[in-house]
């Protein structure tokens, strides 16, 4: 008898009739004789919902609070699923984050997982009932309610998973598995069978939102395999698993696009040590997190200094580098909200050269200007007016995936 951690996103439960599949689903599994946890998300659209809720009385909502307020969309749900199952004679039992007590940090709105209480789940499992936890929220040592970030309930399963020594995480969503692009996006887009950590690491990252990337980080540090799947049919999805030797010959697994940042550039800033420090530590204390930095000498002892953001976070950054800049002497600021991120991964760039060269080539034959670039070792990244995004990603997809190609 295995078990088994399922999650089922907002799309797999958007309403009454999906939640009853879900139930049917999970009740056919749990005959089959394993014993299960089910992660739920809230109905689609409900997490927007509520944040619109609470935007409506405060331009800046208290962050404690909105955790209190998101996370009933997931309350919800749960309840729902429960009552279904047990409705359908398989008797469930609905936990929220503090009764399990999936301890995180205070970081409200972004909270990480800490420790994960097992003894009432493994109770509750052994008293054969199906155990449906509310994903995406936490509890911290002040027992405030917290959530993990958009996209959080991933991250529940898979800590769920690693915390239970399940045998498997299953992913259950609106796609039937990771797909090479976003297939909203790149109609060639392919479903791939197997995708390493690393991989997956930098897609979640760079973009590809069907994994939350802390949910990776976790099932990478604890050897959990995931299957990513549709919760609309049987067929087998994408298995998330540690790096094959046979994966370094696929030279780019995805090309991944992120709309959501903002440029800002110090002009002409005094070229001294220790410049960089006085402009990034500030950042870093306020919690943003800042992507893709270039430094360009400049002449007469002065550089040009130009970062990305996320673009929830470009007003909070303006305020500290609008007093930064008059601190430091800068000749002035220049901003851009309208950029997007282009990104190529792939294991085989670590033993491949030429890679980066297709990728700048690509863009150049259909006259879109590289704003910025970033490499490491399995990604280049670049940044290029967000009005060619979607060209972007479709023309380095047929180039190194598309079009039959074994890249
Ligand atoms: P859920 O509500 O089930 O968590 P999400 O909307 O968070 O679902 O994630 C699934 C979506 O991720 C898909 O509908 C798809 O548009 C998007 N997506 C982006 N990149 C990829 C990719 N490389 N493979 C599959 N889906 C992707
Ligand atoms: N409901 C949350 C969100 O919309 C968490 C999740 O769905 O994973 O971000
Ligand atoms: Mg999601």
């Amino acid at each position: 008898m295995s078990l088994i951690v399922q999650k089922y996103g907002g799309t797999s439960v958007a309403d009454v009739e999906r939640i009853r599949n879900v139930a049917r689903r999970v009740a056919t599994c749990r005959r089959g004789g394993d014993d299960l946890v089910v992660v739920v998300s809230a109905m689609a659209g409900e997490t927007n919902r509520l944040l619109g809720l609470a935007r409506d009385v405060s331009p800046d909502p208290d962050r404690r609070e909105s955790d209190v307020l998101v996370s009933t969309g997931e309350q919800v749900t749960t309840a729902l699923l429960a009552m279904a199952l047990t409705y359908m004679g398989c008797p469930a039992v609905s936990l929220l984050g503090h009764q399990i007590r999936i301890a995180t940090d205070s970081a409200f709105g972004k909270a990480r997982i800490q420790s994960i209480d097992d003894a009432r789940i493994r109770a509750e499992l052994a008293a054969g009932k199906v155990v449906v936890v509310a994903g995406f929220q936490g509890v911290d040592d002040g027992d405030n309610i917290t959530t993990l970030g958009r996209g959080g309930s991933d991250t529940s399963a898979v800590a769920l998973a690693a915390a239970l020594r399940a045998d498997s995480c299953e992913i259950y969503t609106d796609v039937d598995g990771v797909y090479t692009s976003d297939p909203r996006i790149c109609p060639q887009a392919r479903k791939l069978e197997r995708i390493s950590y690393e991989e997956m690491l930098e897609l979640a990252s760079l973009g590809a939102k069907v994994l939350q990337i802390r949910s990776v980080e976790f099932a990478k540090r604890y050897a959990v395999p995931v299957h990513v799947r549709s919760s609309f049919t049987d067929t087998p999805g994408t298995w998330v698993v540690a790096e094959e030797a046979s994966m370094e010959n696929i030279l780019v697994s995805g090309v991944t696009s992120e709309r959501d940042e903002a440029k800002i550039t110090l002009l002409r800033v005094p070229d001294q040590p220790g410049l960089a420090a006085r402009i990034f530590g500030p950042i870093a204390d306020a919690n943003i997190v800042v992507d893709m930095i270039i430094q360009n000498a400049s002449a007469e002892g002065t550089t040009d200094l130009t970062f990305t953001v996320p673009k929830a976070d470009f007003r909070q950054a303006m305020a500290l580098v609008e007093t930064l800049a008059r601190d430091i002497g800068a000749a002035g600021i220049r901003t851009d909200e309208s950029v997007a991120k282009v990104s190529i991964v792939g294991l085989g760039m670590r033993s491949h050269a030429g890679v980066a060269a297709k990728m700048f080539r690509t863009l150049a034959e259909v006259g879109i200007n590289i704003q910025m670039i970033a490499t490491s070792e399995i990604k280049t990244s670049v940044v290029v007016d967000a009005k060619f995004v979607e060209l972007a990603v479709r023309v380095l997809h047929d180039a190194f995936l598309g079009k039959g190609e074994a890249a």
